[in-house]
C-alpha cells in the first residue's frame, strides 16, 4: 500500500495518508462526476477520519461517507 505523511486539514496534524481504494474512488466519481480525476486522491488513515484530497491540493479536500470508516490506523509503509 502506498502511503505518505501529509497534513490533514481535519485532524490538524500530519497523518499517514494512502491512495483511495477502488470503491472509494467509485464513490467520489459518483459525487464529482464521471470525468473527475480520482487516481491522485489521498485519504487520511487516522481512526475516524474520512478526509481525502488531491495530491498537492489540500484546499480541495472532501470527506468520504462513514461506510468507509476504518477500524485500524494503517501502518507505515
Ligand atoms: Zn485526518
Amino acid at each position: 500500500m502506498r502511503t505518505r505523511r501529509l497534513d490533514c486539514p481535519t485532524c490538524g496534524t500530519m497523518q499517514l495518508f494512502r491512495f483511495l481504494e477502488k470503491d472509494e474512488k467509485a464513490w467520489v466519481r459518483e459525487k464529482e462526476g464521471p470525468n473527475f480525476y480520482v487516481d491522485n486522491l489521498w485519504r487520511c488513515t487516522a481512526k475516524g477520519c474520512l478526509t481525502y484530497y488531491p495530491h498537492m491540493n489540500k484546499g480541495g479536500y472532501g470527506r468520504l461517507p462513514e461506510k468507509f470508516l476504518e477500524e485500524e490506523t494503517a501502518a507505515d509503509g
